[in-house]
């Protein structure tokens, strides 16, 4: 694709990790996208810093498997402690592999992320990144078409590029989220936050965890990062702002805890930001070929790690999707399942990133009670233990592409695991960027070259084998898989299961 054109299918706005992702995903399918974003290099203050095992296992599908490998380090899970710093509860992640293929919590910086997604990037020719772009106006033309303004910030220029669809991963003040007449939904929360990044060769000797501290007078949050890197967050009083805390000996009395035998000259101060940490939901995700996705769509408080990974889910569910329908295989009808299974999907994670803030720094009776009586009980009751130890994230909904009506054992929308198979490859490695069947039971002739005829590919589920434990829990024959890893539908019904398979066909060496 050429850098300046007048029109591309798919017109990106924002370079964060929502909208490289989905360009990286577009491109894999060889559909042409122009991704513009304001600034020229990616945002360099403190953010995420959590990743959990399922978005791991989309950033290798990425390509990018090794390379987050790199800048990473798997940690063991969240301990819940009181103001004296006793822990009260303590939900464990596993650092070996998970279903999934990768540690089940992940430590990084935001910034080295998001280099690497774009370095990666640069490999597909069919996705162009313009910086220094600012958006500044998005119409729609007809009904299928969108014309995109944005202005290049170092000529000054006006340009104009038309596009087939509009993908608004443009952040909180989202302005694709105006054009589409969407309004956020409130959930009720917002506290002002210091977030502070620290860096130091000393040996801290805390458990490798993420540490919240439940204070309703100063709620925090310790956790490593790297090897020499650390990052606290802090609950602002009404009276207080970053600058009251730009100095390394201003911060110190906030980090003793963790810090206790340390000197003051073995810590290096980094990155210090405040944040007004929000829970929001658009109520509309998109209207007609203009979608919002990762920030632009809903807001999560940090307590958990989950609204990068929730930008990645959006944009790895709509990607191949929209690929789909440039690409002529799929209908464009399919495009409403974005919205449908999505936007339920972060509400949930909203909620609870909203339960673990409350249980952090609610105050008055309710909160006391919350720490004093729940908080110590939760990881013992059957249920709530598996929800917050297991980093499993709930099913999509039902749609036309996920095919729900069975019960709690079901499969349909949850994602398949990622073993090693027989042949010593992972499922994602043979399955690449097109469907799957899981089947535990073979497929004559007539129905393997269907199957292989829709774009699918057929992976035997052994008896014995993980595949085949995975589809016997869920009472299942066989089971349809999206590029997504998503289960379109499972059932006894082999031949029932086979004919929900759409043609689905991207090259082999899609990178995928
Ligand atoms: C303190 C803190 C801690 C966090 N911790 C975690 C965590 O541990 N785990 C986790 O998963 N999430 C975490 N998050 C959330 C995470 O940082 C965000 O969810 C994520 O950055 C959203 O990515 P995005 O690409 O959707 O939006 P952004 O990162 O905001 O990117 C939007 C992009 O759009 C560009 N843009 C906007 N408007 C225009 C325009 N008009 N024209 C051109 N370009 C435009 C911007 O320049 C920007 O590059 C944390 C957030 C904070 C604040």
């Amino acid at each position: 694709m050429n850098d300046d054109p007048s029109f591309v299918p798919v017109v990106i706005v924002g370079a964060g990790p929502t909208g490289i992702t989905a360009a990286t995903k577009l491109a894999q399918y060889g559909v042409d996208c122009l991704v513009l974003d304001r600034w020229q290099d990616v945002y360099p203050q403190p953010r995420a810093v959590h990743l959990d095992d399922e978005i791991y296992r989309l950033l290798a599908g990425l390509g990018i498997a090794d390379e987050f490998a790199a800048i990473s380090r798997p940690a063991h899970g969240l301990q819940l402690r009181d103001r004296n710093m006793r822990v009260m509860a303590q939900f464990h992640r596993e650092c070996a592999e998970s279903i999934n293929g990768y540690p089940q919590a992940n430590m990084f910086d935001q910034p080295e992320l998001e280099a690497l997604l774009r370095a990666n990037l640069k490999q597909y020719p069919h996705a162009v990144l313009r910086v220094d772009a600012e958006v500044t106006e998005a119409v729609p033309i007809g009904i299928d078409k969108v014309q995109v303004t944005f202005t290049d910030r170092v000529s000054g220029e006006e340009h104009r590029v038309e596009t087939r669809y509009l993908l608004g991963c443009d952040g909180a003040n989202s302005l694709v989220r105006a054009a589409i007449d969407a309004r956020m939904e409130d959930l009720q929360f917002q506290q002002r936050w210091l977030v502070v990044d620290v860096a130091t060769a000393a040996e801290l000797n805390q458990w490798e965890g993420v540490h919240q501290v439940c204070d309703p007078h100063r709620a925090a949050t310790y956790m490593r990062i790297g090897d020499t890197r650390y990052r606290w967050e802090f609950r602002l009083l009404p009276d207080e702002t970053a600058d009251d805390f730009s100095t390394m000996a201003a911060l110190y009395p906030l980090i003793r805890p963790w810090v206790e035998g340390v000197a003051l000259d073995e810590l290096e101060l980094g990155r210090v930001a405040e944040y007004t940490f929000r829970a929001q939901v658009a109520n509309r995700w998109h209207r007609g070929n203009m979608f919002v996705l990762g920030d632009a769509a809903h807001l999560t408080p940090p307590f958990i790690g989950q609204g990068l990974c929730a930008g990645l889910r959006d944009a790895m569910n709509l990607g191949w999707k929209l690929a789909g329908v440039v690409n002529g295989w799929l209908p464009e009808s399919v495009l409403d399942t974005y919205e449908q299974e999505r936007m339920p999907h972060a509400r949930y994670m909203i909620r609870f990133a909203l339960a673990v803030g409350t249980a952090m720094t609610a105050g008055g009776e309710v909160g006391n009670f919350l720490r004093r009586v729940v908080l110590p009980r939760l990881h013992r009751i059957p249920g709530v233990r598996e929800k917050i130890v297991d980093s499993t994230t709930p099913a999509l909904h039902s749609s036309a592409l996920a095919h729900k009506s069975r019960g709690r054992r079901e499969l349909a929308g949850k994602l398949c695991p990622n073993p090693v198979l027989v042949d010593g490859k992972r499922l994602d490695n043979v399955v690449g960027a097109r469907f799957a069947v899981i089947t535990s039971a073979p497929l004559d002739p007539p129905q393997r070259d269907e199957m292989t005829r829709r774009g699918a590919v057929v992976v035997a589920a052994h008896p014995g084998t993980e595949l085949a434990l995975w589809l016997a829990v869920g009472r299942a024959m066989a089971a349809v898989v999206r590029p997504d890893r998503t289960v379109l539908c499972a059932g006894r019904d082999l031949a029932e299961v086979c004919c929900t398979v759409p043609i689905f066909a991207p090259p082999a060496d899609t990178g995928a």
